[in-house]
């Protein structure tokens, strides 16, 4: 936090002084009645004649020699340090870990951290504990380690499902960090061999790291088809907890109204119902559901969310009226 500070106000400073030595120098220094050499500068009022005594240029008027002598080479520099100032600000801002592309950690770590092959056996619940007090950096490596024994994990037949159950943990402590190891995780949870917590875990580290429509995606895929329970169902609650308000996944809950799991039905009516008059789309498939979904609660709580939709809606609209009179 401390460091993204210091690149916000490095980066407001680069920007300013490039900015003002860019305007500075782009008035450059005019001719004012001096004759000169347009490239060698050279003062040519003593000259008669257009070719330069010195470098041996020629003007091909006799106004060419009264041209504004600008640097361009500074007048560029200037502006890339204001760019540069600009890169910073964001950097500092949205943190710098997810400036560089995670393909680009991932070439760069193993020559930055050349131990960690060796020290994969540290990777243990004590490091999880000390997330919070690690530097950036080491959390960097610590989630390029994690990547390490998961990338082992989907490779290798002799597994240790202990050593990637905790790299999970261990990703799902770290916040942005987490981003680098994400090839890896999505190794183990589309491998086939991985248990179903470890595609409970590796799920939430998907989910918590890639955009809310790509984790909307995912869930419902999850919610639909993973043989596990625990896992459809942490699927859609991770869901609900994410896209909390977020209209983007009302269509996602809707659509899995039909899932084949009565509990996922459940959850994504009950979900339904907090959005309010924003899930106003729905009523149709919730009125279908409680009228004819073969599971008792299901009909109950699709009833319920209509209720909840309809009487925001209607409260809205009577909002509405009152303000237009
Ligand atoms: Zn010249």
């Amino acid at each position: 936090m401390v460091v993204d500070g210091y690149f916000i106000l490095a980066g407001l400073l680069a920007t300013v002084i490039g900015l003002l030595a860019a305007a500075c120098l782009a008035r450059g220094d005019a001719s004012r009645g001096r004759r000169r050499c347009g490239r060698c500068w050279y003062d040519m009022s003593r000259v008669s004649g257009l070719r330069c005594p010195e470098c041996g240029w020629e003007a091909r008027h006799e106004i060419h020699l009264f041209r504004t002598r600008r640097r361009w080479r500074w007048i560029g520099a200037s502006v890339l340090l204001s760019a540069a100032g600009v890169v910073l600000v964001v950097t500092g801002a949205v943190g710098w870990p997810q400036m560089v592309p995670a393909a680009v950690w991932r070439a760069v770590m193993p020559h930055l951290d050349p131990g960690a092959e060796r020290e994969l056996a540290t990777i243990g619940l004590d490091s999880t504990l000390k997330i919070g007090r690690m530097s950036r950096w080491e959390r960097l490596r610590f989630a390029h380690r994690c990547a390490l024994v998961l990338d082992g994990a989907a490779c290798s037949t002799s597994r240790s499902g202990r050593a990637v159950q905790q790299a999970l943990l261990g990703l799902l402590s770290l916040t942005s960090e987490a981003r680098i190891a994400l090839p890896s995780v999505e190794r183990v949870f589309r491998g086939g061999s991985a248990s179903a917590d470890e595609r409970e875990f590796s799920l939430l580290v998907m989910m918590d790291n890639q955009s809310l429509a790509r984790s909307a995606a995912l869930a419902e895929q999850v919610a639909m088809e993973d043989p596990d329970a625990d896992v459809r169902h942490t699927a859609v609650r991770h869901l609900l907890w994410r896209g909390k308000k977020r209209r983007e996944i009302v269509p996602v809950l809707t659509r899995l109204l039909r899932a084949g799991d009565p509990q996922v039905r459940h959850d994504a009516a009950a979900g339904l119902g907090e959005f309010g008059a924003m899930a106003t789309a729905a009523l149709g498939e919730l009125d279908r559901v409680a009228a004819s979904d073969p599971d008792p609660e299901v009909r109950d709580r699709a009833l319920g969310a209509a209720i909840l939709i309809r009487a925001d809606a209607e409260a809205r609209a009577a909002r509405r009226r009152g303000d237009g009179r």
